[in-house]
């Protein structure tokens, strides 16, 4: 089934550009996905385009009307039961386990709206009227939801079944299943040796078992030393890396 998403924006040539490129722009060429983007200014109040007013009680900027916001999402929403997103720095932040999330209720009603918010943010009324979910990126404020939106659906197409070919396979990435939601390790290709710095052994041996089992102690070692936070309980202590850490390693 192909899932549709739909970007509600000031700025389509920004999100056009994003959608275009690489994995993102393959997914809509092999059919699991088609982008539609709406240009929030054909809802505007008036003739002149205003999509956009300052807010009651004062204070600096500008902030995007309900009524554009609402009718756009109204509009353009198939289903009943679509998650329409609000990029919001005050939403919750983005994780993959809320990446997969967004993956299966976006499968489920067969569309994901993503609203972008610019200036000073949106009119409150357009968020309880129009939105199911409010994200965030991370606990940094950007100039508009452009860029968070196109980081949302990076995240989540990817994660639709078919869009990676098998030698791109999400599984083993950081925060993943197999990487025991952990950070994944170190990857070296050719050449073996660069300005002293030699590929581990291991991985030039040819045995497999071998370096599954070096990958999986890599992958723990480095999710204990930069992100203990992600190894659930006392799985901070368990299962210490056999052998000193790569020499190569310098990070
Ligand atoms: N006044 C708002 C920030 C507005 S920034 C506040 O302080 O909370 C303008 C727009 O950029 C927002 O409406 C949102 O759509 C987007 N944006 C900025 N930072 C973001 C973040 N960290 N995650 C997601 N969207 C963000």
């Amino acid at each position: 089934m192909t899932v549709a998403i739909k970007v509600l924006t000031l700025f389509p040539d920004l999100i056009r550009a994003g959608l275009a490129t690489s994995i993102l722009g393959r997914a809509e060429q092999q059919g699991q996905v088609a982008y539609t983007v709406v240009d929030i200014r054909d809802f505007a109040v008036n003739q002149y385009g205003t999509v956009d007013d300052a807010p009651y009680g004062g204070g600096p900027g500008m902030l995007m009307m309900a009524p554009p916001v609402v009718e756009a999402v109204e509009r353009h929403r198939g289903s009943p039961q679509a998650p329409v997103l609000l990029m919001s720095p005050q939403g919750e932040k983005l994780d993959e386990r809320l990446v997969m999330a967004l993956v299966d209720e976006a499968q489920r009603a067969g569309e994901l709206l993503l609203v972008c918010g610019h200036y000073k943010g949106v009119d409150e009324r357009a968020r309880q009227l129009a939105i199911t979910r409010e994200v965030s990126i991370g606990d940094f404020v950007l100039s508009g939801g452009e860029l968070p939106a196109l980081v949302v659906i990076d995240a989540v197409v990817r994660r639709i079944p078919g869009v990676l070919h098998d030698g791109e396979s999400a599984a083993g990435d950081s925060f993943t299943d197999r990487s025991e939601g952990g950070l994944d390790g170190p990857w070296y290709t050719r050449p073996p040796e660069y300005r002293g710095l030699r590929v581990p052994e291991v991985l030039l041996s040819g045995h497999h078992a071998r370096i599954a089992e070096w990958r999986k102690q890599q992958a723990r070692a480095r999710t204990r030393e930069r992100r203990p936070d992600l190894l659930g309980g006392d799985a901070g202590e368990a299962d210490p890396p056999e052998g000193p850490p790569a020499a190569e390693d310098s990070t």
